[in-house]
């Protein structure tokens, strides 16, 4: 699937650790620095890449993780590029609704980069 293949060259590109995942269901197990004194230094989520766009990924990660939407590693839903990515997670002193668009500078670019290299 071309996709995921898409998605490892951008967690590459972007430096973001990253091995595909042994836990059943998911794509990737990924870590990516946090400078936020509240946290430990890095978040882990594990990546189930699904071809959805980004509303359609929130609703599918509530019906499919609800309450445990918050255990770490926080399981991540991943479609079409950075703008299609959903996971909910402890962050700071709060949390909730994230996506790499908040997490990556340029990432729209990186991912139109990750489809060539
Ligand atoms: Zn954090």
């Amino acid at each position: 699937m071309w996709l995921k293949l898409q998605w490892a060259r951008f967690f590459t590109l972007a430096g973001w650790d990253w091995r595909l995942s042994s836990r059943r269901g998911f794509d990737f197990a990924v870590t990516f620095p946090c400078g936020h004194s509240e946290c430990s230094g890095s978040h882990m989520i594990l990546v189930r890449v699904v071809d959805k766009t980004a509303e359609a990924l929130a609703r599918k990660h509530r019906e499919t993780f609800g309450e445990t939407a918050y255990d770490s590693p926080n399981p991540a839903l991943f479609g079409d590029g950075p703008a299609n990515t959903f996971w909910v997670m402890i962050h700071g002193a709060g949390g909730g609704d994230e996506s790499v668009l908040a997490w990556i500078d340029g990432a729209q670019r990186m991912w139109e980069r990750a489809a060539h290299e």
